[in-house]
């Protein structure tokens, strides 16, 4: 789908502004267009304390900054505490993917969300992170409305982002804009789930920072 069949986007009732948590410039990028084509008005909140290690973390949090910055859209820069996404993933270190230590993930980079949104005038809330086939979005929606309700006024916006050719797009503008290209969800434990998986498929380990998404792929990548 090209991306002049997009159709516009309005708000939900009573929301004039909108705090969009974004997990990385891939997840984002469609979704970043979508709002800027509707008019909308939005800024990018990056909090993901979940990325690990930290040079990945910066890499990703570089590429959102450039494409943000391309566009003029305020980018947010939240805190990187490890030690506390650590901690509340103590005891769920092998939980699989889509698990319970996901629902922590979200919830915490949620609450925080919300809490910004709160203290900064915001009252509506989403994310990037629904866009990806690799999420379960029922589960991703479940932790915005529960983050959201904990803060009067704060509504979370639970937008199908790959409907409507948002899914093709999202690939299509991260070849365009040759996105760093992460292959894991972001914590150690996916790193190291991955890699299992991977060892055991006959392929090498991730190595960090070396693949980009470029038009010379081919569409299954
Ligand atoms: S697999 Fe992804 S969503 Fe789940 S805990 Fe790790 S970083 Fe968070």
């Amino acid at each position: 789908m090209s991306k002049l069949e997009r159709q516009k986007l309005t708000l939900p009732k009573g929301h004039d502004k909108l705090l969009l948590h974004s997990c990385c410039a891939p997840c984002s990028g469609e979704v970043m267009e979508t709002l800027i084509e509707s008019g909308i008005d939005f800024s990018i909140f990056f909090y993901n304390p979940n990325i690990h290690p930290v040079k990945e973390y910066l890499i990703r949090k570089e590429e959102n900054i450039r494409f943000a910055e391309k566009h003029n859209i305020p980018f947010i820069d939240c805190d990187y505490d490890t030690d506390n996404w650590f901690a509340r993933a103590k005891g769920m270190e092998n939980e699989p993917e889509k698990g319970i230590r996901c629902t922590m993930c979200f919830d915490m980079r949620f609450e925080r969300t919300a809490l910004y949104a709160k203290e900064h005038g915001f009252s509506l809330i989403s994310s990037s992170l629904g866009i990806s086939r690799w999420k379960n979005m029922q589960q991703i929606n479940d932790c915005g409305h529960r983050s959201a309700s904990h803060y009067e006024g704060i509504s979370y916006w639970d937008y199908n982002w790959r409907k409507n050719g948002g899914a093709v797009r999202m690939l299509e503008i991260s070849k365009n804009e040759e996105f760093y290209q992460q292959e894991y969800c972001g914590c150690v434990y996916s790193l190291r789930d991955t890699n299992r998986w991977r060892m055991k498929n006959g392929r090498d380990r991730i190595q960090l920072g070396v693949k980009f998404y470029s038009n010379a792929m081919d569409d299954e990548n």
